[in-house]
């Protein structure tokens, strides 16, 4: 027999307060990592446009991989100054 929870959604899947999306139990952040990711592309963003900085440095400071920046400038999500060269 199957155990009885009191709300059946809870029982053995833990979703994304934000879209809802299922995630894995061993995930440890509240959000699930595509809204993670959002959250931190935004930071980002937002860190980029007050400082003068270069993909180098935002991957230091936000403590992420050099490549994921790279990809976000790739993608068009980040866009830095038209003088910052890399
Ligand atoms: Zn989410």
């Amino acid at each position: 027999m199957r155990p009885r929870f009191d709300n059946p959604e809870e029982d053995t899947k833990k979703r994304c307060p934000r879209c809802r999306k299922i995630m894995a139990k061993t995930w440890a952040n509240e959000l699930c990592p595509a809204c993670t990711d959002e959250d931190l592309y935004k930071k980002v963003k937002e860190y980029i446009t007050n400082n003068d900085v270069t993909a180098t440095e935002v991957a230091m400071e936000f403590d992420i991989p050099l490549q994921k920046v790279n990809a976000w400038i790739k993608e068009g999500f980040i866009e830095y100054r038209k003088n910052n060269y890399f």
